[in-house]
């Protein structure tokens, strides 16, 4: 169990930056009509989770890095414990990255406002 306060508490368990409390979106990330959506403000401490117009564009370059994380993983796996074709690299790895999505979409942007947004103990009361 991660403590309260670090940043990848809120990260993982998707959380306000800020209280640690409040929830960053607003249904399971494969409910496939609304995973994307987050709640205008936080419900426990009202730090807005859109800090400026097309704020989450920046999340983008997160995106990106954890996409290639995710090609590499997979290419190193596959490449370890089976060396098959090259078909079944391509295939594996695009399989990956669409079931993946929602996942990838949502940490992305958790990280990206957690660049922006800190932890403040003030506001983490139950
Ligand atoms: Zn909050």
């Amino acid at each position: 169990m991660l403590p309260r306060g670090n940043k990848l508490y809120s990260i993982i368990y998707q959380k306000c930056p800020r209280c640690q409390h409040g929830d960053l979106f607003e249904a399971g990330a494969y409910n496939l009509k609304r995973f994307t959506q987050m709640p205008e403000k936080c419900s426990h401490c009202g730090q807005r989770f859109e800090l400026e117009p097309a704020f989450y564009s920046g999340a983008m370059y997160v995106s990106y890095a954890l996409q290639v994380a995710l090609f590499t993983t997979v290419y190193v796996a596959l490449r370890v414990l089976f060396n098959p074709d090259m078909f079944v690299y391509m295939y594996s790895i695009i399989g990956a990255v669409i079931i993946l999505f929602p996942v990838t979409l949502r940490l992305s942007r958790t990280i990206y406002l957690n660049f922006f947004v800190r932890y403040d103990s003030r506001f983490d009361k139950a």
